[in-house]
């Protein structure tokens, strides 16, 4: 699958949450990657990444695999799949190495496997409906770490003042496939 087609990272992001299927929190992109036949694989089976490195994915007979760095809190590895899917689906540029591919270092690719991952993780809609604004709201429903919570609660803080939700069909689509989901948490509040 290539969502290089969706020049916007946020709208790829919805796009792979309806393919699939995923329709509660957290997202699990194990899941994502198996049904994928992305191979995910801890750095310290392998140990390939440099140190201060979160994570890499490489392309091998025709295969992705993601080492990601399992030293790391298990909710960073989560958003080092993620940001990893990320330059998956998009597309981006593959370079060679003696042994495989790897994904060329672009700056520009970076935050766009940021964004993909952040709204993925955490979509906006659905913390819109359930009025999960909090860092620590958003860190525990998506499973998330707190700096990247953070992150997420200033960018709800805007999309909030903005108040212009369901613009887009696959933000609406998003929406009907969490709707089970938003009706029991809003239950249990
Ligand atoms: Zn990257």
């Amino acid at each position: 699958m290539n969502y290089g087609k969706y020049k916007n990272a946020r709208n790829a992001s919805w796009q792979c949450l309806i393919d699939f299927n995923v329709s509660s929190l957290p997202v699990m992109v194990s899941k994502i990657a198996k049904a994928s036949n992305i191979a995910i694989i801890k750095n310290s089976a392998v140990d390939l990444l440099k140190s201060d490195k979160s994570g890499i994915t490489i392309f091998q007979n025709k295969k992705f695999y993601i080492i990601y760095n399992d030293a790391e809190n298990s909710r960073r590895c989560r958003f080092t799949i993620a940001h990893e899917l990320g330059h998956i689906f998009l597309g981006h540029l593959l370079i060679n190495t003696p042994e495989y591919k790897i994904f060329a270092k672009r700056e520009d690719n970076e935050s766009e496997a940021n964004v993909f991952a952040r709204d993925l993780l955490a979509p906006a809609c659905v913390l819109h409906e359930l009025k999960a604004f909090t860092t620590r709201d958003i860190a525990n429903l998506c499973n998330i770490s707190l700096e990247a919570a953070r992150y997420r609660e200033q960018r709800m803080r805007d999309l909030e003042t903005r108040n212009a939700w369901y613009l887009n069909p696959l933000e609406t689509e998003v929406r009907k496939q969490f709707d089970d989901y938003i009706n029991s948490k809003r239950a249990d509040k």
